[in-house]
């Protein structure tokens, strides 16, 4: 399995995101799962991409040109592809990857997630999306999916497609055993 895993290009400012990170990638390389992610060294990014590598497994990067040539790019990959755009990096992502998981992050890392979850509720993928909530970062924007549900823009069973765990064993159990809702405007 490959997991596309969403997450800050910055290390945010408490040890336990890159602590966080650097389990979470450990956890998937000992499960024999690879990784497909931005192409960048910096924040925790580069940590998932390190503990993944050092755990034996394959990692597999997709960049822009233009952040390639800013040299942001981790030069330790089993691969690289370079692409164009940031919308070609997400198409080439979400084909190669086999599920979705967002670690905390910025807003890169939101609008990944946000495409991916979109285009499994409109059945362009049947992929499970997940978001590892580290210490509670994802709290608030799960209030708001609440009430996004509530407000009637978002039927409960799209809300409840997306997985939430705040552990590493947890969330690669429920993105083995994920079973994909009925497409919307089926
Ligand atoms: P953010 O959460 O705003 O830090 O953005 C992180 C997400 O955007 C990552 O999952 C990447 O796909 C992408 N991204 C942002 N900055 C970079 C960078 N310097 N190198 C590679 N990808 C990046």
């Amino acid at each position: 399995m490959k997991i596309a895993v969403f997450c800050g290009s910055s290390l945010g400012n408490d040890e336990r995101f890159a602590q966080a990170a650097g389990a979470f990638g450990q956890y998937m390389a000992s499960q024999g799962m690879d990784l497909v992610f931005g192409g960048g060294k910096v924040g925790l990014m580069g940590v998932v991409a390190d503990a993944v590598l050092a755990g034996g497994r394959e990692v597999y990067g997709v960049i822009p040109e233009s952040l390639r040539d800013r040299e942001l790019a981790h030069q330790g990959l089993t691969r690289l592809d370079v692409v164009s755009s940031m919308h070609e990096r997400k198409a080439l992502m979400a084909d190669m990857a086999d599920a979705f998981v967002a670690l905390p992050g910025g807003p890169g890392t939101m609008d990944e997630i946000f495409e991916a979850w979109t285009w499994g509720q409109l059945g362009y993928h049947s992929k499970p999306c997940a978001f590892y909530n580290v210490d509670g970062y994802f709290d608030e924007l799960l209030a708001f999916i609440r009430k996004m549900s509530g407000a009637g823009f978002l039927k409960p069973e799209y809300a409840e497609m997306v997985i939430v765990k705040d552990q590493p064993a947890a969330l690669v159990s429920a993105l083995k055993s994920y079973q994909p809702p009925s497409r919307k405007w089926s």
